[in-house]
């Protein structure tokens, strides 16, 4: 198999050279991102191997298509980037369904205690040799609500580290578990009741803009917004204009509507030209990081290796258990157990 790996880092190499050469796999790694304008250079190989930013629209998938790439391996666990109609009959597209639920659980309570605590701004501080706490004061996690959106692999889990605070625990899920940690509340009294509201929900249709004017009305004022699923969960300008009237109380993001240009580069010597971006770094109640909810030993490592079992698996003919659904535009919501939607 020869395999066309886009959007490539150093710590990426790390993961996936040794056990491409266990399978004995030919990888071209490439930096770019693929995109319709690098999409020519997947001619020639049977597999593209893609992660969160990279473009997987109509016009790529046929001329990837045209090229003879018969497999999409995703090495990430969401999939808004794929036209799965355009893909359908022509490229199978497989993912990594769960790496690590703990690496995005445990990056989101990393935020949520940063920015209760103003630890980014704390850090800077006292660099300065500036000791001052003024500004600094937060509130005890201890018996506030955390209401989590999606009680999925990754929202599960960070609803248990929420109660191992004492947090009271409420979530929302049109798909519901059982499960004694959390109770399930609708998505208006989960905006009223959370002190924390997490979003740990995949992007679709339904979930697009969850987070908008409307929503953001409804929440607490000293609540804390945290997103690590997906730039697009939330309105952005809604959510900067309820931060400037102090609709709520801050926001931790690992997400970015408009990441894709930005995110995992390197842009300190230059002016940042995307406004949104440049105003929610403005605010002291934000706290940004670059997608690196995923960044941990353990997934790397979980990545790298079931991307190469999806792809020994296509290569062999065997069941493509990470298959993604692509009968239906979206998500299929299938759970395990269940069947798929066709
Ligand atoms: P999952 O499939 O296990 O869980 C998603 C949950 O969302 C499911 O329970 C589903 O029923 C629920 N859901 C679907 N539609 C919904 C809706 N309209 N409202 C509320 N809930 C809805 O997925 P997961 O492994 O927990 O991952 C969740 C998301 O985290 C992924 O979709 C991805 O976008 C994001 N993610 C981010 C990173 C990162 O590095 N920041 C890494 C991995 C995943």
């Amino acid at each position: 198999m020869k395999i066309a790996f886009f959007d490539t880092k150093p710590y990426d190499k790390t993961w996936i050279e040794p056990l491409a050469e266990e399978y004995g796999y030919g990888i071209k790694f490439f930096e770019y991102k693929l995109n319709a304008d690098t999409a020519m250079l997947a001619s020639g190989y049977d597999v593209v191997c893609v992660f969160v930013n990279d473009t997987l629209n109509s016009e790529v998938i046929n001329i990837l298509h045209k090229s003879g790439v018969k497999l999409i391996a995703l090495r990430c666990a969401g999939y808004n980037n794929v036209d799965f109609k355009s893909a359908h009959g022509k490229i199978n597209v497989v993912r990594v369904p769960a790496y690590s639920p703990f690496a995005v659980a445990e990056h989101a309570a990393a935020l949520m205690l940063s920015l209760n605590r103003k630890i980014h701004r704390a850090y800077v501080r006292t660099r300065d040799n500036n000791f001052n706490i003024n500004g600094f004061m937060g509130f005890d996690l201890n018996g506030k609500t955390t209401g989590v959106i999606g009680t999925g692999k990754i929202g599960q889990v960070f609803l248990g580290i929420c109660k191992g605070f004492g947090m009271k625990t409420i979530a929302y899920d049109p798909f519901p578990v059982e499960s004694p940690d959390f109770e399930y509340v609708s998505l208006d009294d989960l905006f009223e009741m959370s002190d924390i509201v997490s979003l740990h929900c995949p992007l679709t249709p339904d979930t697009k803009y969850i987070i908008n004017a409307d929503s953001l009305a409804k929440m607490k004022p000293e609540s804390l917004l945290i997103n690590t699923s997906r730039g697009a969960l939330v309105d952005t300008h809604s959510l900067i204009d309820a931060l400037r009237s102090s609709c709520i109380g801050g926001a931790g993001l690992d997400v970015y509507e408009e990441e894709e240009e930005y995110f995992f580069e390197d842009f300190s010597n230059e002016v940042l030209l995307d406004d949104d971006l440049a105003r929610l770094l403005s605010f002291p109640n934000v706290l940004i990081t670059s997608h690196q909810g995923f960044f941990t030993r353990e997934a790397m490592q979980e990545i790298a290796s079931v991307t190469m079992k999806n792809i020994h698996a296509f290569e062999t003919g065997d069941t493509l258990v990470n298959e993604v659904c692509y009968r239906c535009d979206t998500v299929c919501n299938k759970k395990e157990g269940q069947k798929r939607c066709f």
